[in-house]
């Protein structure tokens, strides 16, 4: 089922999400939606506060992007991402590593904007998967940018809070009208 998605100005994009303890019945249903709302919309990753449920959990696929490739690493070995996708992490903890790096950025909680955000190249990352099952890997390219995108939105972190304070105010008037949107349909 498609949910909507929550765009800049709800509440519920600032919450830190709580971590989940327990793969329940309503745990996978809440990922078979957000796996087909991110499908939906054409996105690369989701996670839960984006459709207003402040929980450690996020969706990510990145097989479409084939412009903008990704790299993997399982037990330190090469490993094919397409066939890791798509990819439910739980209660991830994420070590951004190597050399930063600029690279665009969207985000589906703001229609329309895209800016180059600067984030470390690579992530070790460990987290539960969608049956509950710890899974260890590292990721590089687009993936390391989406998990990292991901991430910050499970701690209430939003891109946004990445751009330079020049790029911010540059977006300020496009970002005060969509605020202003989204809060007129909250009330
Ligand atoms: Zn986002």
């Amino acid at each position: 089922m498609v949910l909507p998605i929550v765009h800049y100005g709800h509440p519920v994009l600032r919450k830190k999400g709580a971590r989940i303890t327990e793969i329940t019945p309503a745990v996978t249903k809440l990922i078979k939606d957000m796996l087909d709302t991110m499908h939906d919309a054409e996105g690369v990753g989701l996670a839960a506060q984006q459709v207003a449920q402040a929980l450690q959990l996020t969706v990510i696929d990145v097989r479409e992007v084939k412009e903008r490739p990704s790299t993997l690493e399982l037990n330190g070995q090469p490993a094919d991402v397409a066939a890791f996708m798509p990819l439910v992490l739980i209660n991830p903890e994420v070590k951004g590593c190597g050399n930063t790096v600029a690279g665009p950025e969207g985000c589906l909680s703001f229609p329309e904007i895209y800016e180059d955000i600067t984030r470390p190249e690579f992530v070790e990352v460990s987290a539960l998967n969608a049956e509950g099952k710890p899974i260890q890997f590292k990721a590089g390219g687009l993936l390391a940018r989406a998990i990292q995108h991901e991430t910050d939105h499970l701690n209430g972190i939003l891109f946004i809070d990445r751009m330079p304070t020049k790029t911010k105010q540059a977006l300020k008037p496009e970002l005060d009208t969509l605020q202003a949107e989204t809060k007129a349909t909250l009330s």
